[in-house]
This record gives C-alpha cells, sequence and structure tokens, in this order.
C-alpha cells in the first residue's frame, strides 16, 4: 500500500464515522465543561473535507496538507478549527523539499504539533487536544527513529493516545473556555483529547488495512 493522498477520501469517512459514533458522549464532555458545540466544529469541518476529497486525492502530500489547512480554517470556527488548520499548514510549511518516509513525517509531525503549541500558548498538562497530540508525536518520532514497523508503531501511538485522553481527566485546565471553571474542571475528560484519540485509532486502523 502506498501513503499517498489517493486514501484521503477512506480517511476522511473513517473520522467521519467515529466522531458520529461518538457524537453524543463527546458533546457531554465539551457540555461538561465547555460549550458543548466540538462535535458540531469537528462535522463542520469533517465535511467540508469530504466535498474537497476528490480534489485532494490526486495531491502530494505538501498540497493536500496545504488545502486541508485551509479548508479547516474557512470552515470551522471554534479553538479547535484554528488549531486544526494549523497542524495542517504547518505539516505543508515543514514539508518542503523533505522525504516524507516514516522517518522524515515523524519529524515534520513533530515540528507541526510545536505550531499547535504555539498557536495556543499551549503545552500538555494543560487539558487539551495536547495532551494526546504531543505524546504521540514524541513516540512516533522514537518509534520510526528505532526502525519499528508500521503495525507495531500504529499500535503504540494507539495506545499512547488513549493514555493521553485519561491523563486529561484530573488535570486543571489551564486554556480554552474549560479553565475558566477552575478547580471545577477536574474530573472530566477533555473533549478535544477525546476526539484527537478517535481520530488518531480511525487512521491507525485504515492504514493498518
Ligand atoms: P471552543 O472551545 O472554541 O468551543 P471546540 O469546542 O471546538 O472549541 O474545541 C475545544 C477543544 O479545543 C478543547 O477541548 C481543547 O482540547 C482544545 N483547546 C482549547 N484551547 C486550546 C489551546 N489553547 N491549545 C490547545 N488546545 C486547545
Ligand atoms: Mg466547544
Ligand atoms: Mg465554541
Amino acid at each position: 500500500m502506498s501513503l499517498t493522498p489517493s486514501l484521503f477520501p477512506e480517511l476522511i469517512q473513517a473520522l467521519i464515522d467515529t466522531i458520529d459514533a461518538h457524537a453524543e458522549e463527546v458533546t457531554e464532555l465539551d457540555q461538561a465543561i465547555g460549550d458543548g458545540d466540538h462535535v458540531f466544529n469537528l462535522q463542520r469541518g469533517l465535511q467540508a473535507l469530504r466535498e474537497h476529497a476528490s480534489e485532494i486525492a490526486p495531491l502530494d502530500w505538501v498540497a493536500a496538507w496545504q488545502k486541508i489547512g485551509m479548508t479547516v480554517m474557512a470552515a470551522v470556527g471554534g479553538a479547535s478549527g484554528s488549531l486544526y488548520a494549523t497542524l495542517f499548514i504547518a505539516l505543508a510549511k515543514n514539508s518542503k523539499d523533505k522525504v516524507i518516509d516514516l522517518s522524515g513525517f515523524s519529524e515534520i509531525f513533530q515540528q507541526a504539533v510545536e505550531a499547535v503549541k504555539q498557536r495556543g500558548k499551549a503545552d500538555v498538562g494543560e487539558k487539551t487536544m495536547l495532551d494526546v497530540l504531543v505524546p504521540v508525536a514524541l513516540a512516533l518520532r522514537d518509534e520510526a527513529a528505532a526502525g519499528t514497523g508500521l503495525g507495531e508503531i500504529l499500535d503504540r501511538l494507539c495506545a499512547v493516545a488513549a493514555e493521553g485522553v485519561e491523563a486529561t481527566r484530573e488535570m486543571l485546565a489551564t486554556k480554552g473556555r474549560a479553565s475558566f471553571l477552575g478547580e471545577r474542571s477536574k474530573g472530566h475528560i477533555d473533549a478535544g483529547a477525546k476526539t484527537a484519540q478517535l481520530m488518531i485509532a480511525a487512521i491507525a486502523e485504515v492504514l493498518k488495512n
């Protein structure tokens, strides 16, 4: 199997399916410590991407990531929209003249997660999607450097993502809407961390098949 944007339509459908399947659960999470619109925001972005899927599929990764980022930026309001748009635009920016094999991608992804940190002025431990994205990026870099095979890497990333979600439960939110609640933000999983984990698991499933 070649890992090119020709997989994009299938990947987007897998993301739409997993977010739809967990819509109620995630909405409850964002209602508990946010404003309840996180699923709606993601669905808007994913639907816009599905509408552009046939344009994106024939592109190379750099052009595809740029187009994905711009599409998400235009379609989605909310914190998550601009943060995911930043991730994809940074993937495009950092991949110019790079070989996008597993090890090349792991470096580019790491840099893109750094860009998300900067955009949101946030880091791990603040009860956000970064509690999934940062450890996943680090694990990907380490496993790719160690020469681990793709299937094993994907399993590892799924496990790291699940740990990251669970870790947000007892964290105090210091960024985003949940931070307005102070101590009352504790005891709830972060919605954006949960959806990041769901999407990583769905991508892994497509790439393994
Ligand atoms: P909004 O909070 O604007 O309604 P969403 O509900 O779509 O937007 O997204 C909320 C999620 O965005 C949170 O659950 C959290 O994971 C993530 N988030 C919010 N602020 C930040 C930030 N500064 N850095 C990283 N992630 C953030
Ligand atoms: Mg929200
Ligand atoms: Mg909102």
